[in-house]
This record gives structure tokens, C-alpha cells and sequence, in this order.
């Protein structure tokens, strides 16, 4: 690559086009999964949607061949039916035409929210189910498609690190997304620390634990509540009056204010509810979840940010003994793989650590959910003894860590590549899992019923979702050799274009970045920070979706409170001058999520590309050199 700075008016076309032959076979098998910038694989995948349609249409046929048919070709030949059929096909060119001003996503140039060209695997499965339309809610509406989903679940569990054995296997289920994931998760903490609280209780009004604490209750561990059950010899006598013992029932099901109450009496000291802990950088869908659970908004407890950007475990320590203190069980520590701004790794590892240590030392089994609803497929994929890591340490170790770890939230319809609607949910124990749907505590403990229903938040399931990523694990494989090759070329294509943005003649300013996601901002020193974050909002209006540049991006605004030890010094070495009214960075935002984007088969370099007409950009606002 030349090192001399991009020049507005030189096209950046390849000099050195690779031709076929060059192509190294990683490459080739890229070239496989998807459809391609400009549908190089159409013939094939036209032959694949007509093999998908024509096999639907012969099953169609044969199920009940003898009932007769309900039109007939004098039906069709009808004028009301030729009237109908040309209105549908008018209604239809019109909607095709409408999409054509469609965001263009498959494009390299499109480089904007989490979200890029889908894999062929991933559409033939979708349009597949489409046709077979099951409703997942249950095995009664969907044969096969429940079966599906349990195989594409133990795959994704597998690609995490959760061993399969026992009762220990991990369980979980396809959701609309990551923010319904994280519902998920919450519901089922908040389940266990039910029972558990419960449990306690009842230890405690019968004398066998009788200075246990409601943090201690809330906290008591599989082990201890295995122990304490009902089945423990000096419980027998107590289990006829089980009945009439609000203990016994569902405290997820009582009113919520009656429960306090209820706890109140029993532990000796008011009960003021849970409390979330998370970084400040979290997704709004924790938010909103603390609000729908009716916990309240106080209940998200924010832990500071490192210098990284990441969770700081020290404060979450310092954090944790708050909410002993103040006599609130924590109903999960949430740790995020691939934040929604810069897509960095939380320490899971260490959080882990910590959570371990608490665990032994004081007995507090606190529940600890990643949401990696972006960078969980990172977890298989880019590691391997043959190529190295293309992560850097602390997030390898971070992604290894997440077998160790009670849930799971992953969003295959983002670094997945497969169509919306598809988000997963996995707890790494199925008895957590079943936290919430066995919580009468003389119910037998099902481990092989797999019907969804009674579980998911969500009522009717479209299959679509899980088998897309049924379809994709299968073919492109959850391994270094699928995922992997296309994540370390997303990986090594972020790393080009930051090298390609510091080129340009104008101060471009790098957020540090981690995985695919980049941040940038543009600013001369001296510079206020209004000033800077006034120059994202104009470039975002050319390059966001409703502008007229030829590529796409999206913006974020970095919280100063929030963000303080990672910008501080940032701002500080970049000489910008802090001003009363501006109390965040915005930066523009690149998820480097195409593999396609510095293919060096096409004509066009698009990494220079996009660095000189941000540079044009640059040059038309008039930016300091
Ligand atoms: C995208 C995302 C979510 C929400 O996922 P949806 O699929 O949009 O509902 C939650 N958490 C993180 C970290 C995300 O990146």
C-alpha cells in the first residue's frame, strides 16, 4: 500500500486486480457463502430457490394425492381470476419498484449499523421455512422445526464453550433478537433468586439456618438449596403444612408490594428489590427490561468504565459490597462481548474470576450473563492454533471465559449474516434454564422435555430464524475454517481502513478498536469539542442513510461521564478544548462487517474509496488541516 496521503482527485482503482487463478482457496471458500456484491453466485442460488420451491410444491402434492383439486385451470382462465392476477402483478411491480430505494446492505460500501450481506446458507434456510410457516411456540404446530432449533441451540452452545453433559447440558431457544434475550435472562435470575430466597426462608422459620440473611438467601447456591430442600430429613415434618405456606408457591406470581411484605416478616428487615449491575456502556434494551420487569430504573446499578472502555472490575467489586451493605440481592452481574459503540470486550474472565472468589469466600452465587449479542460468534472462530489469534489477549481470553458463565445472549442476525428475525438465548445449565417454568418446588425436574412453549417469553415463533442458523453452522461451519475466515477478514479489512484514515491529510482521530466496529471523529488541535462533534453530525449527514454519499455510516455519542478514563486522555493528547455544553464525544461509526470490502479482485479499492470522499467531505465543510 503507498503511504502518500489520498489525494481528492485520483480514482483509487486497484493497480495490482488480482486475476482468478491468484485467489488463495480460504478466499475461494468465502466466496461460496454469499450471494456477492454484484450477485456473482446468482445462477446458483436462482438453482437452489427453485430446487427449495420445487421440493415444496412436490411435498405438497404427494402428503394427500387422492383428495382432488380446488382449482382448475378453467378457474384460472376466468376473467375474475385474470383481473385478480393482473392487480396482484401491477401491486407487485410497484412494490418492487418502492424497494429499490432500499438501504443497500449486501454492498461493501455499506458499512453503517450491525448489520451487512446475509449468507446464502442463512436466505435458503429462511425462505425455506417461510414455505413450511412452523410456529415454534410448540412441537404440536411445528414437527420438525422445534427439532431444528434444539440442534442449532446445542451448536451455538458448542461455539460458546458450554459442555453438554448431564444435567449441566446448556438449553436455550431462538428469540426475535438480543433485547428479547436479555429479557430472557432476566425473568430466569430473577426465578432462581426467587426459589433460592425462598428456600431460605423456610431454613431460616424452621431453625436451620435461622441468622441466614436475605442476601445470603438470595445468593444460596444450587448446592446449598439442593440441600435445604424438601426432601432433607429435618424438612419431613413440615410438609404437610407446605400447602398453605406462601413460601411454597410461585413469589414470582404474587403481588409484587404483598412479596415484599411476605420477606419483610420473615428475614427481619425490609426487602427493596434486585439491582442489575452493568457497565455504563450498556444496550438500551437493559433499560427497558429493568422498567418491564417493574424492578425500577434505580435497580440498574452502572459500573464505571476502564480506560479501555470496558468494565472495570474494581469498581464492580466496590459495586457488589454496596449492594451487601445496602441489603440488595444482585440478580445478575452482565458483562458485554462486542459493545453496541466500539464493539470492545468486557474482562468476562476476570468478572468470572471475581464472582468465583465471592462465591468461596462469602457464599454468594451471583448470576453472571454476557451479552454478546454482537461479538458472541467471535467466540469459535478466530482463535486457532494454525493462525494465531487475530483478537488481541485480554479479548481471547475474555471470549474463552464465556463457557464459564450462567447465560448467554447472541444475535446471529448480526455477525451471524442471517436474516431478521434471529436472536438466541442460552443458559449454560438446563436447570436454570427451566429456572422459571419448574418453580413449583415439588415438580419433578424434567430434563428431556424440549417443547419451547412454556419457556419463551414470546408467544408464536416463526422456525426461520434457527433454521437460517441451522443451515449456516451446517455449511459454513461455526469454526475457524467458516466463521473464522470470514470474521479475521472483517478483523483485518478494520485494521486497513484505520491505517487508510490516518493517511488522509485532514486529523482524523481513532477511537482504539478491538474488533470490527471503529469509531473516528475529525479535529484539529485546538479544537473544541463542540465544534468536533458539530463536523460527525454533517459528515453523518452526508454519510448516513439519508444522505448522498455513495457510502453509509452511523454515528454514536461516547457519554464524558460515562467514557471518562478511556476519552480523557484521548482528548487531552488530541489538544481539544473542553467546552461547558458539551458533555459527550460523537463519533462516526464504521461495523466493518462485509467480507467483501477490500476484496482485491474488484475494480474499485473501497477502503480508499471511502477515505477520499470523506476527505471530499472534509474539504466542502472546510476542515483544519
Ligand atoms: C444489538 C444488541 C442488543 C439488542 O439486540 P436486538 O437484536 O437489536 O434486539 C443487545 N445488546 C447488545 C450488546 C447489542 O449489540
Amino acid at each position: 500500500m503507498s503511504a502518500d496521503a489520498i489525494s481528492p482527485t485520483d480514482a483509487p482503482l486497484r493497480p495490482d486486480t488480482l486475476s482468478e487463478s491468484d485467489c488463495a482457496p480460504s478466499d475461494i471458500a468465502l466466496k461460496s457463502f454469499f450471494l456477492g456484491p454484484q450477485a456473482e453466485n446468482a445462477e446458483w442460488l436462482r438453482q437452489i430457490i427453485n430446487q427449495v420451491f420445487e421440493s415444496y410444491v412436490r411435498w405438497r402434492r404427494e402428503v394427500y394425492p387422492d383428495d382432488g383439486r380446488a382449482i382448475s385451470q378453467n378457474d384460472r382462465q376466468s376473467s375474475e381470476f385474470q383481473g385478480r392476477r393482473r392487480h396482484f402483478e401491477r401491486e407487485l411491480l410497484d412494490l418492487l419498484a418502492r424497494f429499490e430505494s432500499e438501504v443497500p446492505k449486501y454492498s461493501p460500501r455499506y458499512i453503517g449499523h450491525m448489520f451487512s450481506e446475509t449468507s446464502m446458507p442463512a436466505m435458503v434456510g429462511h425462505v425455506l421455512t417461510l414455505l413450511h410457516n412452523p410456529n415454534n411456540i410448540s412441537g404440536e404446530s411445528s414437527r420438525v422445526g422445534v427439532k431444528l432449533e434444539a440442534e442449532a441451540i446445542d451448536a451455538l452452545a458448542e461455539m460458546l464453550g458450554f459442555s453438554s453433559q448431564g444435567k449441566a447440558s446448556p438449553r436455550g431457544h431462538f428469540t426475535s433478537g438480543g433485547t428479547i434475550a436479555n429479557f430472557e435472562a432476566m425473568t430466569r435470575a430473577r426465578s432462581r433468586m426467587l426459589r433460592f430466597i425462598a428456600r431460605g426462608a423456610q431454613a431460616r422459620a424452621r431453625g436451620t439456618l435461622p441468622a441466614l440473611s436475605l442476601v445470603e438467601a438470595a445468593h444460596l447456591g444450587w448446592a446449598r438449596y439442593d440441600a435445604l430442600g424438601p426432601d432433607a430429613p429435618s424438612d419431613t415434618s413440615n410438609a404437610e403444612n407446605a400447602e398453605n405456606d406462601p413460601l411454597s408457591g410461585d413469589l414470582q406470581a404474587m403481588n409484587p408490594f404483598a412479596l415484599a411484605e411476605l420477606l419483610r416478616q420473615h428475614f427481619e428487615q425490609p426487602y427493596r428489590g434486585p439491582v442489575l449491575l452493568i457497565g455504563e456502556h450498556k444496550h438500551y434494551s437493559w433499560v427497558k427490561g429493568v422498567e418491564l420487569l417493574g424492578l425500577g430504573k434505580e435497580a440498574l446499578w452502572p459500573v464505571r468504565l476502564s480506560a479501555e472502555g470496558t468494565l472495570c472490575v474494581e469498581h464492580l467489586e466496590q459495586r457488589l459490597n454496596e449492594a451487601a451493605a445496602a441489603g440488595r440481592p444482585v440478580l445478575m452481574v452482565v458483562s458485554v462481548a462486542g459493545t453496541t459503540e466500539l464493539g470492545a470486550f468486557d474482562p468476562i474472565d476476570r468478572v468470572q474470576d471475581l464472582l468465583d472468589r465471592r462465591a468461596a469466600a462469602l457464599g454468594h452465587h451471583i448470576w453472571h450473563h454476557v451479552d454478546a449479542a454482537y461479538g458472541g460468534f467471535f467466540a469459535a472462530s478466530v482463535c486457532s492454533p494454525e493462525s494465531g489469534c487475530a483478537l488481541s489477549e485480554p479479548v481471547c481470553r475474555a471470549l474463552e471465559a464465556i463457557g464459564r458463565t450462567n447465560s448467554v445472549t447472541l444475535d446471529p442476525h448480526k455477525l451471524g449474516y442471517v436474516p431478521y428475525a434471529s436472536g438466541a438465548f442460552i443458559a449454560r445449565q438446563a436447570r436454570e434454564y427451566l429456572a422459571h417454568r419448574i418453580d413449583a418446588p415439588y415438580l419433578v425436574f424434567d430434563e428431556e422435555a424440549r417443547d419451547p412453549g412454556p419457556q419463551t417469553l414470546e408467544g408464536s415463533r416463526s422456525a426461520a430464524g434457527a433454521v437460517a442458523t441451522w443451515l449456516t453452522a451446517r455449511t459454513i461451519g461455526l469454526n475457524t475454517q467458516g466463521y473464522g475466515r470470514i470474521l479475521r477478514r472483517t478483523l483485518e479489512a478494520r485494521k486497513r481502513l484505520e491505517a487508510t484514515l490516518s493517511e488522509l491529510a485532514q486529523p482524523v482521530r481513532l477511537l482504539p478498536a478491538s474488533s470490527n466496529l471503529l469509531g473516528f471523529c475529525v479535529g484539529a488541535p485546538g479544537e473544541s469539542l463542540s465544534a468536533i462533534n458539530a463536523r460527525s453530525e454533517a459528515l453523518y449527514a452526508r454519510f448516513g442513510p439519508q444522505g448522498a454519499g455513495d457510502f453509509f455510516v452511523s454515528k454514536t455519542s461516547l457519554n464524558l461521564s460515562a467514557y471518562g478514563a478511556l476519552l480523557h486522555p484521548l482528548l487531552a493528547d488530541w489538544e481539544v478544548e473542553l467546552d461547558a455544553n458539551a458533555t459527550h464525544l460523537t463519533v462516526l461509526r464504521l461495523s466493518v462487517m462485509n467480507p467483501f470490502i477490500d476484496s482485491r479482485e474488484m475494480k474499485l479499492d473501497l477502503s480508499r474509496a471511502f477515505a477520499q470522499a470523506l476527505s471530499e467531505a472534509l474539504n466542502a465543510l472546510e476542515t483544519p488541516q
